[in-house]
């Protein structure tokens, strides 16, 4: 099967970390993050209790992406209340002439806010806005530096694009295509950039919980990552797409998609590769898959 027919299409990440100045960003001292949390969360709090997503853009959400049908209840009030504070404290910016209304914003959002579902929107502190073109779109100019040092100058047409201390820049055409259950979703897929810049790089190990090993991360993450390379330079056409190949943070990025788009097909394919990111996601989409569909439809 093929993991994701348009999954092909290229993906962007800012890979260099510089550490240096993910320390002086954090400038403010303990005392003032903590005063900003407090803040915050009192803002978020009062959001939450006068405000609400309208029924009608969150129902065409819903009718629209399949994935999000399969949370219950409760994941999916918790879903609609981030949804609400996403697009409270961050920008989602049309670009390239698209027109985006309220019900493309709260799919957006709620494709956005899957994978912190169980880990909160703290995670996406270290940007302030979404940019959304009509469909891929060309970032020009462009260096590269392949495998002999030779500098690459050259354009990249992209369906998404994380920045590093920037914002996630998105197609809607490719938004459309994201969560139907084929694993492609480009939203999963960047967003998933962002959360494994949190420690400083993407490099396809975001900080883990305090239950969870590096080293057992480790091990998965290179033996899965090493197999997709050996089978392209097999010339045989793997399952995950072969885009993967290009570093571990896009491996970790293409992981995530097949996680919350086509997670039974996952689990089976890399059992241990399923258990490591449903305890980092602290989620079990393959569950929600087994799940009677009685029990899926409020
Ligand atoms: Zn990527």
């Amino acid at each position: 099967m093929a993991a994701a027919g348009l999954g092909r299409r290229a993906h962007g990440a800012e890979v260099r970390a510089r550490r240096e100045d993910l320390r002086s960003g954090a400038g403010a001292g303990l005392y003032d993050g903590r005063v900003f949390g407090l803040i915050r969360n009192r803002r978020r709090r009062k959001i939450l209790a006068t405000e609400s997503i309208p029924d009608v853009h969150w129902d065409a959400a819903l009718e629209a992406v399949p994935v999000l049908r399969m949370l219950d209840d409760g994941e999916r009030a918790r879903l609609r209340d981030l949804s609400l504070l996403l697009l409270r404290e961050k920008r989602l910016e049309p670009a390239g002439g698209l027109a985006l209304d309220e019900s493309m914003r709260v799919r957006i959002a709620a494709l956005a806010c899957l994978p912190i579902l169980e880990l909160g929107l703290d995670c996406y502190d270290g940007f302030a806005s979404v940019i959304v073109y009509p469909d891929e779109f060309v970032v020009p100019g462009r260096e590269e530096v392949d495998e002999a040092g030779v500098v690459h100058v050259g354009d990249d047409v992209l369906s998404g694009e994380s920045r590093e201390f920037g914002p996630v820049i998105l197609a809607w055409e490719d938004v459309e295509a994201s969560g139907q259950g084929e694993g492609y979703n480009v939203v999963a897929h960047e967003f998933a950039h962002k959360l494994d810049l949190l420690d400083g790089a993407v490099n396809g190990l975001p900080p883990l919980h305090r239950d969870m090993r590096v080293s057992e991360w480790t091990d998965v993450f290179q033996a899965a990552y090493d197999e997709l390379v050996e089978q392209l330079e097999r010339g045989e056409e793997p399952w995950i797409d072969p885009y993967a190949a290009e570093n571990p943070g896009e491996f970790f990025a293409v992981c995530t998609e097949l996680f919350f788009d086509v997670p039974l097909d996952l689990q089976i394919a890399y059992p241990a590769l399923y258990r490591q990111l449903a305890a980092y996601y602290r989620q079990d989409p393959a569950a929600r898959v087994r799940r009677p569909r009685e029990r899926r439809i409020s």
